[in-house]
């Protein structure tokens, strides 16, 4: 059964701008899809509506599994967003500390998202001390500490070196295999979409809606 399914989604932002005309779509839970189109065509706009972030003006937006809901949605931006002042193991915290969790009985799951994506022996440092690449980790092992049902990211790798990006998303790749969530990536790059994901879905910039559903064979080397 889809995890989320989008019908005739709209959105016309308050400058008049049409960022989203007729969307539909579904996910199915477990999977991995990739939304590619031009810079403006609506993308961010499109996770934001998933996110639960912003209303859209039309359309119906439904969460048929029980128990997920938009508060327990990973996300993850092409800025990794960490606060500078905190060490590592208190920027992957936040999320669990905001649900009331203390520190000392995070800890284990704190340090099982380090692990998970390479960054054990980094528990302590400052965001300052890291790479653009090590960075972007700890804003995964952030959206994942939580064990969300659906991992929502936009444009996470776009800013990071070429080689960089594929090792993140090989690692990616690896997390949600272990992990099981339900992957929704936002790109510019064809290659990176067809790379990672089952399905591709194409959103064009006129008119701003989904304009190609391609299934992806056998994607993984
Ligand atoms: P993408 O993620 O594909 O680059 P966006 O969803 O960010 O596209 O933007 C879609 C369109 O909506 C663009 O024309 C953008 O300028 C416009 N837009 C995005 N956010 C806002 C906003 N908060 N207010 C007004 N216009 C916006
Ligand atoms: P990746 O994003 O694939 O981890 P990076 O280019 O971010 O690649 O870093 C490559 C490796 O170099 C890291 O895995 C880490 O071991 C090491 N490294 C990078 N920056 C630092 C740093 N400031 N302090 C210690 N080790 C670092």
């Amino acid at each position: 059964p889809p995890l989320i399914e989008l019908r005739g989604i709209g959105k016309t932002y308050g400058s008049g701008t049409v960022a989203l005309s007729g969307v539909d779509a579904q996910v199915r839970e477990g999977g991995f899809v990739s939304l590619v189109g031009p810079s403006g065509c609506g993308k961010s706009t499109l996770l934001r509506i998933v996110a639960g972030l912003i209303t859209p003006d039309t359309g119906h937006l439904s969460w048929p599994v029980s128990g997920a809901r938009p508060a327990d949605i990973g996300f993850v931006f092409q800025d990794p967003t960490l606060m500078p002042w905190a060490r590592v193991v208190d920027n992957v915290w936040l999320p669990l500390k905001l649900r009331g969790m203390p520190k000392k009985e995070a800890l284990p799951r704190i340090m099982d998202a380090l692990v998970r994506v390479g960054l054990g022996d980094f528990a302590n440092a400052f965001p300052r001390e890291l790479s653009g690449g090590m960075k972007m980790r700890v804003s995964i092992a952030r959206a994942l500490v939580t064990e969300p049902p659906l991992l929502l990211m936009d444009e996470p790798f776009a800013a990071l070196d070429e080689f960089t990006r594929e090792k993140l998303d090989d690692d990616l790749l690896a997390l949600w295999e272990s992990q099981r969530f339900t992957a929704v990536f936002v790109t510019h790059s064809i290659y990176e979409s067809v790379y990672l994901s089952e399905r591709v879905l194409v959103m064009g910039a006129r008119p701003r809606r989904i304009l190609a559903d391609i299934a992806i064979e056998a994607p993984y080397p």
